[in-house]
């Protein structure tokens, strides 16, 4: 009989996907349960931007242990398109921010080249700099489908013996001695330890441990773009916004006649339903897109909107994710959720941090990441 300890994963995205993964090749037993398809939550309705243009040390450092998977993968077979990944800076200080942590960039093995304003139409020759210092640009950065993502992992997961249950919804779960019994629509699934990453349904999977997890859905929305003609160029990733300052706009090249546009800011989303939450584009925030990719892109040839979506963000109260227990006394029941709009680019590495903390109490390969644990002081209400 086999002595590996038997993991049970709650949710089938990203995240649920990444950690089942690490945790099998870590050689535990693993069983993914999802109430509904793989990649039918947040992961399946979001744009798939990878990128390492960033400043702070905690976000370069994640990203390293993340794109060593996604460059480990790609070999593998997963499909990733390095588009490149342009950051734009709105004031001198936000490029002095870029300039100052390109070394810690280079460090992390990330190439990233700093542009004037003036420089940027070699980029995007369609680009209207108004109001732009500059940016930041990674050549390397790009785009992945992640439902293909999700896909690739699960015949990843079964080639390792783990198991996926689709349309296997968590109804209750109650402790046994050594571990946890997990009921479902389809029966009662024994394990030794629980990873709760189930997005934005994650505080009610806490709940039926009897644990309080402060983590909510915000509503975001994608637009396709369609254009009359190809570009003579490949748009890459375009983000305006650095540390909160910015529209938020961002917009990158998806098939020969489309790009793909989205607001990653928000001005207010109040905490959505994840089952009944609009998932279609409201026509005022169509417009409102539109308006902002009129100043950035104006002369974009023939560009008119297309279809677009709704999607969550599982956010936390200070936008981190929350990788860990909740209750250090119960090490045992493991959060992987919260990863906000960055949930497909850091996946592998808070699935990596999820299967340490299940299999050894720490966050033992990504050393630096203890305090993504949801803790009494991070794990706090929405203000
Ligand atoms: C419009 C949009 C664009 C985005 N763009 C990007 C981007 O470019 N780059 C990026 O990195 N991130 C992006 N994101 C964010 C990213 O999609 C999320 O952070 C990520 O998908 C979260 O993954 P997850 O695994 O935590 O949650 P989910 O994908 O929602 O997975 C949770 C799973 O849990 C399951 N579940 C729920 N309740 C139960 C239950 N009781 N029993 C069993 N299973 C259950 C659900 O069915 C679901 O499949 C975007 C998001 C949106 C909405």
């Amino acid at each position: 009989m086999s002595t590996a300890p038997h993991v049970i994963v709650i949710g089938a995205g990203s995240l649920g996907l990444c950690a089942a993964t690490s945790l099998a090749d870590q050689g535990a037993r693993v069983t993914v349960l999802d109430a509904q398809a793989i990649a039918s939550g947040s992961t399946g309705r979001s744009v798939g931007v990878v990128g390492t243009q960033f400043t702070n040390p905690l976000d370069i450092l994640l990203r390293r242990h993340a794109m060593a998977c996604f460059r480990k993968w790609e070999g593998q077979g997963l499909a990733f398109h390095p588009i490149g990944y342009l950051r734009l800076a709105r004031t001198a200080a936000q490029m002095h921010l870029f300039r100052q942590s390109q070394p810690m960039r280079a460090e992390a093995g990330f190439r990233s080249r700093l542009y004037e304003a003036h420089e940027l139409s070699q980029l995007v020759p369609h680009l209207d700099v108004t109001g732009i210092a500059g940016g930041s640009f990674g050549p390397d950065d790009g785009f992945l489908d992640p439902h293909e993502l999700c896909m690739f992992l699960g015949e990843k997961l079964r080639v390792q013996g783990g198991k996926i249950h689709q349309f296997c919804k968590v109804e209750d779960i109650s402790r046994r001695s050594g571990g946890y019994r997990v009921m479902t629509s389809k029966g009662a699934f024994e394990g030794d330890m629980v990873v709760n990453a189930a997005g934005a349904w994650a505080p009610r999977i806490a709940a039926l441990f009897g644990q309080a997890l402060h983590v909510r859905g915000e509503r975001h929305e994608a637009v396709r773009i369609l254009l009359d003609r190809p570009l003579d160029y490949t748009m890459p990733m375009v983000m305006d916004l650095v540390n909160g300052e910015g529209s938020g706009l961002n917009f990158r090249h998806d098939r020969p006649c489309e790009l793909i546009a989205e607001i990653h800011k928000v001005d207010s989303s109040g905490p959505e339903d994840p089952d009944a939450y609009n998932d279609q584009c409201d026509e005022a925030s169509k417009i409102h897109l539109a308006e902002l990719l009129l100043e950035r892109l104006p002369e974009l040839p023939g560009a008119r909107l297309g279809r677009g979506w709704a999607g969550l963000y599982p956010v936390t109260a200070d936008h981190r994710p929350f990788v860990g227990p909740i209750d250090a006394a119960e090490p045992g029941l493991v959060t992987a959720a919260g990863a906000g709009g960055y949930g497909i680019q850091l996946a592998p590495v808070i699935g990596q941090i999820a299967a340490d903390w299940a299999l050894h109490g720490a966050p033992v390969s990504v050393p630096g990441t203890e305090g993504l644990a949801p803790s009494p002081a991070r794990n706090v209400a929405f203000s």
